[in-house]
């Protein structure tokens, strides 16, 4: 009885000329049953197609890379992390929460810095080099002058990427030049880098009006999100994703990975031993991680926090 289409592009058929076409589907009774949600992003079988009034029914979904909650989207593979160098002022420590929290998911990041021309060479470049002390190598750009924004498109080719990032700093202009540009983006050399879809016999999901109402008190929850389809393939999600990291999947332990400057120090190929199997690097006997770099105050004030709300959950639970 609830309406819950979801639309469907058709990514390949087995008849070539019905790719690309939009479908209106509902999802089977059996996949509800069996509580097997269907999410933006997902790619999933349709059946019982219509290709005259363009309805299908979706069958089945298959497993997923990745599930993000804030926006629900299903296999992202890039995120996109974005402050702007001015106007809100660039902080530091809370860029670095952003990035904690970015990182402690696994999926790749790209960090970019908008509103490049608010500000001079000079500090363009001592944050050039901060970055580069950090471990990032941030894409620089300009919603407003267009700088950069096509070496941004080229890095978000063929993936499915969120924007996430404070409020301000630009997801929704960047979001709406990506889409608007997203035919002429070529790369540097002039080469045209769009690529046809390769043909298998699944249909992908591209765009889900979803209505969701929550029985019992009567609150109706509309969340929609799209996925914009990319000239290099994959697609950006419309809706900026969480603007506020709540560093709820980050523990104690795994603080340490989530900083770029520990990984080196602890050596990603041959991996370096602190005394202790549990060293938090805190200047512990033994620790190989030294005190030196910009952030070790930052991973010191959020290793903090994390200890507080772990003894707090041991407290309450
Ligand atoms: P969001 O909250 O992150 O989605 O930010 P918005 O996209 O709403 O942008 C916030 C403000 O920054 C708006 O007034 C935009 O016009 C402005 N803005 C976005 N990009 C740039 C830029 O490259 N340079 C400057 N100077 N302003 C920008
Ligand atoms: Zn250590």
């Amino acid at each position: 009885s609830q309406a819950n289409f979801m639309r469907v592009v058709v990514q390949s058929v087995p008849d070539e000329s019905s790719g690309g076409v939009e479908l209106l589907c509902v999802v089977r009774a059996l996949l509800k049953k069996i509580k097997r949600r269907v999410m933006v992003g997902d790619k999933v079988i349709v059946g019982s197609v219509d290709w005259v009034d363009r309805r299908g029914m979706i069958e089945n979904v298959f497993q997923r890379n990745s599930e993000m909650l804030d926006p629900p989207v299903a296999n992202v593979d890039h995120l996109l992390v974005l402050f702007s160098l001015d106007q809100p002022k660039l902080e530091t420590f809370t860029l670095t929460r952003f990035l904690v929290e970015a990182e402690s998911t696994g999926v790749p990041l790209t960090l970019a810095l908008n509103k490049t021309e608010l500000v001079d060479k000079e500090t363009l470049d001592s944050w050039k080099a901060r970055f580069h002390d950090w471990g990032y190598q941030p894409v620089f750009c300009s919603v407003k002058s267009g700088q950069n924004l096509d070496l941004l498109a080229f890095q978000l080719r063929d993936q499915t990427t969120v924007v996430v990032g404070p409020s301000g700093v630009g997801k929704s202009s960047l979001i709406n030049a990506l889409r608007s540009n997203h035919r002429t983006c070529d790369t540097a050399d002039g080469e045209n880098w769009f690529e046809p879809v390769l043909g298998s016999r699944w249909l992908e999901e591209q765009r889900v009006a979803e209505v969701s109402t929550r029985s019992g008190r009567g609150k109706h929850t509309t969340r929609h999100v799209s996925l914009l389809p990319l000239t290099g393939g994959g697609y950006l999600a419309d809706t900026p994703g969480f603007n506020q990291p709540s560093l709820l999947k980050v523990t104690k332990q795994s603080l340490a990975q989530t900083f770029p400057e520990i990984r080196k120090m602890l050596g990603e190929n041959e991996p370096a031993k602190c005394s202790f199997n549990n060293c938090l690097h805190l200047g512990e006997p033994g620790c190989v991680v030294k005190g030196d770099w910009e952030r070790y105050s930052f991973y010191f004030q959020l290793l903090d926090e994390i200890r507080i709300r772990e003894e707090f959950q041991l407290r309450t639970f």
